[in-house]
This record gives structure tokens, C-alpha cells and sequence, in this order.
């Protein structure tokens, strides 16, 4: 059975920046906390767990006070930043840059819609932490939409400026833009900023080369993973013999038989460990002899 793993799949360089800090800090100290999960897969925490990383909630983080805390690729909204200062709390701040710049951006964006009465409209999953940083930046006055029936938050009589959160799909992003754009009184003031990160996009065309080359394609990724589920249903879509799994321990024999080829992939959250794992698996309990 041949196996082959996408070179191109794997952690983004936001997620490699974050873990490297995490990890340069945990040889240093033996101990970091983490706000929030530092990536969503669930081994690749695991992992830096059994260095010393501990993962916080913000309700544990909003406790305490003389410590190091690493602010994962999400960002955070500046509340964050002013609980450290007054609490002796020393941020590793791996905000992802385009994150970053997507926070300044709206941050500008809103204070010019503020003057003209307008409204900032943010495509992304509500209570998602890089959805949360991004709110923060303003207030928390961003109009938060998803699906269509969530345009009706929208008031199309005054301007309105949209930016999307850095992990969404593409397609659904134009969907509800155009339609935005139709219900708009005066389409000229309206504004739309693609703002989806290209390490997420670009990665969506090649897949669809990959997957349509083997008779079975295995997707890794963690099931919190955003640009999992959009990577994962891009596969689908030329490979239906595709199938997502968390690790080794999730792949099924029935999968496998009259297969010639696999091929495997995964999200911007995938360790490349970790497909190594699942390919090694594959060779050794499911290949033919
Ligand atoms: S997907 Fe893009 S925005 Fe998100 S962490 Fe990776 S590089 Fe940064």
C-alpha cells in the first residue's frame, strides 16, 4: 500500500511561533500557563502538557498574579493586557501577526464608522477566542454573524464595514457578503475586507490535488479545529472516501480494504508528528501484506 503524507499540511507559521515560545520558555522554567488551548489538537497539548504547560480558563487567568502567561495565535482583547499589568503578570504574547493586524484594522475601522454612525460587522464563530480579541478591540460593539439569519442584526440603512475572522471559509464569507451587498439601501457604503488568512485558503486548492490522487485520504486534525472542518469538507468534496480523525487510535479496517493508496493530511493545527504516527499506523496494522 503506498502512504504519503502532504508536506504542505501541518501548523501554520502562527502555530509554530506560538509552541516555539511555549516552548522555549518550558526549558527554561519547566512551568508556563497557557490561556486557553495553545492549538486545537488535542495530542499537540498533550504533548506540551507533559512539559509543563497548564492550560487556563480566563476565569482561572482573571485569579492570579506573578506569573508568565502565553497568549496563544487568537489574541486576546485588551482587558487581558490591563489584568497583567495591575497583577504582576508577565505575557508571552504569541499573538499570530495577522492576527494582529487584523485587530488594528478594525480598531481603525470602527473609530471612522463611529463618526458616520456605521456598524462594524464581524463574520466569525461567536465566543471563539480570536473573535473575542478582536470584539475587545472596540468595545465589544461588533455585529457578530455566521449565517444568514444573522444579517438581521443588521440595520441596511447605515453604513456598514464587514471583516471575517482569519480561519473561515472562503465561499461562506462571499455568500453572505453578496448578500450584504443586496439588501445594502446605498451599496456604496458598504465595505467588505476579506480578511481570512491565506495560510488557510491557499492550502484549500492544493488539497484538492492531493486528495483526488489516493483511494483513501485521511484527515487529522482536532475536532475544535475551524480550518479542520473547512480543510477536511474540502477533501471530501474530490475524495469521498475521506476521513477525519484525531490520531491513530480513531482509524477503522473497513477503511483500508482493496485500498492501493492513502494519502494524509490535515488542518494548520495538525503536528506533523502526528501524521507520521497515523501513516505508521496505517503501514503497520491496516496495509496488505
Ligand atoms: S491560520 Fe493564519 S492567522 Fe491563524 S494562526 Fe495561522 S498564520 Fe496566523
Amino acid at each position: 500500500m503506498k502512504i504519503v503524507i502532504d508536506k504542505k499540511s501541518g501548523f501554520c507559521f502562527g502555530v509554530i511561533n506560538a509552541i516555539g515560545k511555549a516552548e522555549e520558555v518550558l526549558a527554561r522554567v519547566g512551568h508556563l500557563y497557557c490561556l486557553g488551548d495553545i492549538v486545537h489538537n488535542e495530542a499537540e497539548v498533550a504533548h506540551l502538557q507533559s512539559l509543563g504547560m497548564e492550560t487556563i480558563t480566563r476565569d482561572t487567568f482573571f485569579k492570579l498574579s506573578n506569573c508568565e502567561v502565553l497568549i496563544r495565535a487568537h489574541g486576546e482583547p485588551p482587558e487581558t493586557y490591563e489584568y497583567a499589568a495591575k497583577h504582576n503578570i508577565t505575557l508571552i504574547d504569541a499573538t499570530c501577526p495577522v492576527v494582529l493586524q487584523l485587530q488594528k484594522r478594525v480598531k481603525t475601522a470602527w473609530k471612522n464608522l463611529m463618526t458616520e454612525n456605521g456598524q462594524l460587522v464581524f463574520f466569525g464563530k461567536p465566543g471563539h477566542a480570536e473573535t473575542v480579541g478582536i470584539n475587545g478591540q472596540i468595545g465589544n460593539n461588533a455585529i457578530i454573524v455566521q449565517k444568514t439569519e444573522d444579517l438581521e442584526k443588521i440595520d441596511f440603512s447605515k453604513p456598514v464595514e464587514v471583516f471575517s475572522q482569519t480561519t473561515m471559509p472562503l465561499k461562506q464569507f462571499n455568500d453572505l457578503t453578496g448578500q450584504i451587498l443586496e439588501r445594502a439601501a446605498d451599496k456604496d457604503k458598504v465595505t467588505i475586507r476579506d480578511t481570512i488568512c491565506r495560510q488557510v485558503t491557499n492550502r484549500g486548492p492544493h488539497l484538492k490535488i492531493f486528495a483526488s490522487q489516493f483511494d483513501v485520504v485521511i484527515f487529522v486534525a482536532g475536532k475544535k479545529s475551524s480550518n479542520g472542518i473547512v480543510l477536511y469538507q474540502v477533501c471530501k468534496s474530490v475524495n469521498p472516501r475521506t476521513y477525519p480523525v484525531e490520531g491513530a487510535a480513531e482509524l477503522r479496517a473497513e477503511w483500508f480494504s482493496d485500498v492501493d493508496s492513502v494519502g494524509i493530511c490535515g488542518a494548520t493545527s495538525t503536528p506533523f508528528w502526528l501524521m507520521e504516527k497515523v501513516a505508521d499506523s496505517i503501514s503497520r496494522d491496516f496495509s496488505k501484506p
